[in-house]
């Protein structure tokens, strides 16, 4: 029996660099200490307070199923969130809760397309979201953009982009691998493409809480979009909680409904003590959000003071997120390369430009994602393993 080629098209083609990923979790499992500067994993871990109202709601019962849409008080609570942000109208009718932001993407998409319509997203990109757009049956279909405009989407490249059949723009900010955060005038061009094009606009904004520089605009908060926005957030990365697997949709009622089926026919529901420990969470956003965003503000300065001078590379200074760009084409290597060699010399792992797009080729992205001293001394061995290849190329 062979797989339906619906399942088997999902993963694109070709090498992506993840290998570097791959292989430095093999050499890490097999005793080599590998500094893991690669994925948007916190070091921190759930705070014992989430856990223990998780495990007072499990202890208590909550273990049976739970409403589909998501419980009441936490759809509300996420949809007081949105409104805060936002100050446009929402209530839990326009909430989706979801096993993490990553379903939250897929269930916009399903929302959005029809099988064969095209998705359009910009490059560089969430590495999933090729992939997640076509588990949807669309096409995906990438807006470059390019370094020199701090990776946003112009409105003449999203112009450039569109195809007959384009039913949706999705957008991340503050951004991943970039570190972008959106300016309010690359909303608006969004704004206007979506609305006169007639598309949905799909906003990512798992990073909403990290946010370091200028100010992170949703485009529902413009007018004429709440009824076209499909925002897609999560607990991930706001309150380091990966593995509990809890995000959400906030979109018009008329989307939520049938996402609701979806949800029906898919998961089922997310645990009801997930939820609830979410719910205390956000009723406790404002210390806890701030505790999980303390480390990479002062890791972001850290990378500031060892990379803006070094030379043969260039820091994309980042204005969100938990990454940090750095531009090696003065190097003459690849991502790719580069990656690959900093891995097998030094023992620290980067993600190669290349796993995120082509508009990110010749460029590294380093996750802040470890204690402040190992990722000062894994920045100088960078600085020094660089300085190294410049002197030999010379
Ligand atoms: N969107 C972006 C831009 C991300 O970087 C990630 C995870 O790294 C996700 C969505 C998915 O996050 P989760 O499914 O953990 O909520």
């Amino acid at each position: 029996m062979t797989p339906s080629s619906r399942i088997t098209s999902i993963a694109g083609n070709g090498p992506d660099g993840w290998e570097i990923y791959h292989k430095a979790q093999k050499m890490a499992k097999s005793g080599i200490a590998i500094t893991q500067l690669t994925i948007g994993e916190h070091d921190i871990k759930t705070d014992p307070a989430i856990l223990e109202s998780m495990h007072q709601s499990a202890k208590h019962g909550n273990t049976g199923y739970s409403d589909i849409p998501g419980i009441p008080e936490l759809r509300q609570a996420i949809a007081d969130r949105i409104e805060r942000q936002t100050s446009v109208p929402t209530n839990l009718e326009n909430v989706l809760v979801t096993p993490g932001g990553q379903a939250a993407l897929f269930a916009a998409h399903m929302a959005a397309c029809d099988p064969g319509d095209v998705g359009i997203y910009c490059d560089p990109y969430y590495a999933t979201y090729p992939s997640t757009i076509r588990a949807a049956g669309a096409r995906p279909k990438a807006i470059q953009t390019c370094p020199e405009n701090k990776f946003q989407p112009s409105r003449e490249k999203i112009e450039q982009a569109l195809e007959p059949g384009c039913k949706s723009l999705l957008i991340n900010t503050p951004n991943n691998p970039t570190g972008t955060v959106y300016d309010k005038s690359t909303i608006q061009g969004v704004a206007q493409a979506v609305q006169e094009h007639d598309l949905w606009a799909i906003s990512d904004e798992v990073y909403d809480t990290l946010v370091w520089e200028g100010q992170h605009t949703s485009p529902r908060s413009l007018p004429g979009m709440p009824e076209r926005t499909i925002v897609v957030g999560s607990m991930s990365k706001s309150f380091a909680m990966t593995g509990s697997r809890i995000g959400w949709i906030v979109a018009p009622e008329n989307l939520i409904e049938p996402l609701a089926d979806l949800a029906l026919s898919t998961t089922y529901g997310i645990p009801g003590f997930i939820q609830d420990a979410a719910l205390f969470a956000l009723n406790n956003g404002d210390i806890l959000e701030s505790q999980i965003a303390e480390p990479f503000a002062r890791r972001r300065k850290i990378a500031f003071d060892c990379l803006s001078k070094a030379s043969g590379m260039k820091l994309i200074p980042n204005q969100g997120a938990m990454y940090q760009m750095v531009d090696i084409r003065p190097t003459g290597l690849s991502g790719i390369d580069f990656a690959s060699k900093l891995l097998d010399q030094e023992k620290i792992a980067v993600m190669p430009g290349e796993s995120f797009g082509q508009a990110a080729a010749g460029h590294i992205r380093i996750a802040m994602t470890v204690d402040d001293t190992a990722f000062a001394e894994a920045l100088s061995k960078i600085v020094k393993f660089v300085e190294r290849l410049e002197y030999k190329a010379s």
